[in-house]
């Protein structure tokens, strides 16, 4: 256990995110010398308070890192029809870079036929099963935002990750499986531990990093991890107080700084890494979108025009 003095240090999200999102209006001034802004669609279905709100804070960071949104709300009662229809226009769309379905959508609708009908090119959620599978293959594709953010802030705190041994807890497709996959290539040895493990907090005190993507409020404590761990919190879980209710994660963060050596508070930790990411994967979208219409351009000139 750490000493009273010396508690884990704190792994400032919103000041790493802070970064990451001025790098992103960088990138965007450089694409406005070519005339061109990034256009990032988000698409909501229903009424969804919380949503709403995760959908007005994308288009708000958005906005102030000089990215157009166009959003479209779209009423519960929409078929799967209807919504493929709207994303199949999108698809066609030459001025839309990006297209985001704020999930989850209502139940009528299959969540997976809505992933797959997003062009994988703007597929800023990197939920496609083109880009899933380019990401196990190592290829350059664009990546879930959330493990992306959850790898900056590991870069950042540790630097070098080869050899380290990381733990992720939950093996969800948005989080956990391509958190795995990318600690794997930043050459961790990695273990997956998720609900039918045997003694998942003994695997984890093997770690020397712990990512927890699990949804149970504070599940994991000072008795799970290794002294000195580097612990990344990527749940957010709402739990009634005396005064009301505060957001907590899947850690509980004053019995694990007590050990960890460096953790991620909730809010404040991975959550504004996710918009951030959510935003650079925009501009490598039409970045890349750029590239592919030069070099058709190339393809389809005549000898006679070169
Ligand atoms: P999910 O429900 O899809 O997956 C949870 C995983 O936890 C499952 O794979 C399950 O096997 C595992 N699990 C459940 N009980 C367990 C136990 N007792 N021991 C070990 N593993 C167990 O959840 P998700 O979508 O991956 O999200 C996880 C958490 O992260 C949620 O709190 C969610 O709100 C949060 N989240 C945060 C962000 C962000 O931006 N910070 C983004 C996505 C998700």
């Amino acid at each position: 256990m750490n000493s009273p003095t010396q508690l884990a240090r704190d792994i400032d999200g919103k000041a790493i995110a802070a970064q990451v999102l001025s790098e992103v209006a960088a990138d965007v001034r450089e694409l406005a010398l070519q005339q061109v802004t990034p256009t990032l669609a988000v698409l909501l279905v229903g009424e969804d308070p919380a949503s709403q709100v995760y959908v007005r804070n994308k288009i708000l960071r958005a906005k102030e890192a000089g990215i157009r949104s166009l959003e479209q709300c779209l009423p519960a009662t929409t078929s799967q029809a209807q919504l493929l229809a709207v994303i199949a226009e999108l698809n066609a769309n030459p001025e839309v870079n990006g297209i985001l379905v704020q999930l989850p959508v209502p139940a009528h609708i299959d969540e997976g036929a809505v992933i797959q009908a997003i062009d994988p090119a703007k597929d800023i959620d990197g939920f496609h099963r083109q880009n899933v599978g380019g990401l196990v293959l190592g290829q350059d594709v664009l990546t879930p935002c959330t493990p992306s953010g959850c790898m900056r802030l590991l870069h950042d705190t540790c630097g070098d990750l080869s050899g380290k041994h990381a733990v992720v807890i939950g093996r969800s497709n948005i989080v956990g499986k391509p958190m795995a996959t990318l600690l794997l290539q930043a050459n961790c040895s990695v273990t997956v531990v998720h609900s039918r493990s045997i003694d998942a907090a003994a695997l984890c005190r093997l770690a020397d990093i712990v990512v927890a993507a699990v949804g149970r409020p504070q599940m994991i404590d000072a008795s799970w991890l290794k002294p000195g761990a580097v612990v990344i919190d990527v749940g957010i879980n709402r739990i009634d107080t005396e005064q009301g209710s505060r957001l907590v994660g899947d850690v509980d963060y004053a019995s694990a700084r007590t050990v960890a050596s460096a953790i991620t508070p909730v809010p404040g930790g991975v959550g504004p890494m996710t918009i951030a990411f959510l935003l650079k994967n925009t501009v490598t979208a039409t970045r890349r979108q750029l590239l592919r219409a030069a070099e058709l351009a190339t393809t389809h000139t005549s000898p006679q025009e070169a």
